[in-house]
């Protein structure tokens, strides 16, 4: 390259390298489905499912149209409805408290932990209280596994027990990440993700699955999944959606799946040199104990003082993409303002929505997109 033009642009997220590396094998299995013309339940989607319960180690695997869909199945499977509240961390994609609202159900934000950004236990014990003393009948909670790391399962678990609740957890950008060494789609009653591209494992457009060991939920979200069908046909038992992937979008899937814990190793492989050489200037993120993350995101946090804005236009000068994931908590949003907070409000996600910002983060990053990147934070920090 000629020194004095700019190198490429680093992808932020780079969904055509892996499409490169797939090649043929996706073209297969979408000209598969081309073929035998069953675009609605065709066989992959079968397949899909059974290759996902043997990833995650569930009992049931229920694929669907979105990640949102995901969630609001498992509410609508579960009747929560208007006087019901479900607590979640505020400081998520909107999503996770939108599924709430839309069941016509009160979500609770709570704040979250300051270092791993996950929902804070205190805060949800402050929030369960808070409910109740507003006269709602709190049923459940949706704990999110933020940026690729799962959420502290076992204390959240232990809140729900303890108050009688269940748990959904929101796992749309954490699919494959591990907890304690077992990987997300056990924990609590069930857990939900989403296979937009830009997620850990994406297909080609909108995708989703909930992940559950209770046999009966399962039947019920598939119901829900085509209109609340009971077993006669046009006697609906239930209200349900539209709910169902493509089985286009589930060839994909499967293929996608082959590749995917080569992929989680490559990212980890990016998230250790970024920690390496960025620990000592910015706050970079922290892998609790035992778990594994996917890394969604590669989400830091400036020191005090620094001008966010202007240190996302230096990289930006530089070819490097930066995003802001959340620039607002749920709570600050006009949608959401009116729903209630937990007792003693939610501090942390408000100061993080003030100074985190997320680095170009995929398997296919690297060596040297990586050190220009490193290369490009220390000199916007010692500017
Ligand atoms: C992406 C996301 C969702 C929704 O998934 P879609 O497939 O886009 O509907 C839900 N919760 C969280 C935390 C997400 O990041």
């Amino acid at each position: 390259m000629n020194q004095h033009m700019r190198p490429d642009p680093v992808a932020f997220i780079d969904i055509g390298a892996q499409r490169r590396r797939l090649g043929t094998a996706i073209d297969e299995a979408v000209g598969r489905v081309l073929t035998h013309c069953q675009f609605i339940n065709g066989p992959e989607v079968t397949q899909l499912e059974a290759d996902l319960a043997a990833f995650s180690g569930a009992k049931h695997v229920v694929a669907c149209a979105s990640g949102t869909d995901a969630l609001l199945m498992v509410l609508m499977a579960k009747n929560i409805g208007p006087g019901d509240a479900v607590i979640c961390p505020t400081f998520t994609f909107c999503a996770t408290g939108e599924v709430v609202a839309l069941a016509g159900a009160t979500p609770v934000f709570v704040d979250v932990d300051e270092t791993t950004f996950n929902i804070d236990i205190e805060s949800l014990k402050r929030g369960i209280a808070t409910a109740r003393r507003l006269g709602l009948n709190v049923k459940a909670i949706i704990p999110v596994d933020l940026f690729g790391q799962a959420a502290d399962h076992d204390a959240v678990a232990a809140v729900a027990q303890a108050e009688g609740l269940f748990v959904l957890d929101d796992a749309a950008q954490s699919f494959g990440a591990t907890y304690k060494g077992k990987r997300l789609g056990t924990f609590g009653l069930a857990t939900a993700t989403s296979f937009f591209p830009a997620k850990p494992l994406g297909c080609y457009g909108d995708g989703g699955a909930i992940f559950t060991d209770d046999a009966d939920l399962a039947e019920a979200l598939r119901s829900v999944r085509v209109h609340g069908q009971g077993t006669e046909k046009y006697d609906n038992v239930r209200l349900g959606l539209t709910g169902r992937l493509d089985t286009v979008q589930a060839a994909v899937l499967i293929e996608k799946l082959k590749i995917f814990p080569d992929e989680i190793a490559a990212r980890n492989k990016v998230a250790q040199r970024y920690a390496d050489g960025l620990g000592d200037v910015v706050k970079v993120p922290v892998v609790s104990e035992g778990n594994v993350s996917t890394w969604a995101q590669y989400t830091i946090r400036l020191p005090g003082g620094a001008d966010r804005a202007a240190f996302a236009d230096a990289l930006k000068s530089r070819g490097i993409p930066t995003a802001i994931y959340y620039p607002k908590s749920m709570h600050q949003q006009t949608a959401y303002r009116h729903f209630p907070v937990a007792d003693g409000g939610l501090p942390v996600s408000e100061r993080l929505s003030e100074d985190v910002i997320s680095l170009p983060m995929h398997p296919y990053l690297e060596e040297a997109a990586q050190d220009r990147v490193i290369k490009a934070v220390r000199d916007a920090l010692a500017a």
